[in-house]
């Protein structure tokens, strides 16, 4: 009985100090590559990123206008950015919500295009990347 417990104890501290030992390789090693990757795209806060099913498809500077047709296995979307924005400027889904949708500015914004699985959002250099990507 008390051995039981003993033995309990002893594998419970063993998982813990290599769980801790595991989790915090993860974070250092997820901190090293979000840092090293905000160091490639300097101004964090001005770059949208564009998900197809949860896919990173491409990061965007709201600063330079242009236009990028975003296109999966379900239809087309037409990201427009120009003026510090960023807008979907045409789809071919039915409902049009994303089309319909408040452009994204460098305070804040998020596009989604349900029919066809399409996320435009500000990239953030924020801890939830690592949520994400832990999930
Ligand atoms: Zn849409």
């Amino acid at each position: 009985m008390f051995e039981n417990v003993f033995d309990m104890n002893e594998r419970k501290s063993f998982l813990k100090k290599h769980i801790t030992g595991i989790t915090i390789g993860i974070v250092f090693g997820l901190a090293l590559v979000i840092y090293l990757l905000s160091m490639l795209f300097t101004g964090d806060t001005g770059y949208v990123i564009v998900l197809v099913d949860g896919q990173e498809q491409g990061i965007y500077s709201l600063h330079e206008d242009r236009e990028i047709r975003i296109e999966t296995d379900r239809g087309d979307n037409l990201l427009v950015i120009g003026s510090g924005q960023a807008y979907i400027k045409e789809a071919d889904c039915d409902n049009q919500v994303c089309v319909h949708t408040q452009p994204i500015k460098a305070t804040g914004g998020q596009i989604i295009c349900l029919p066809h699985r399409v996320v435009v959002r500000l990239k953030s250099k924020e801890k939830s990347e690592i949520d994400a990507v832990t999930n």
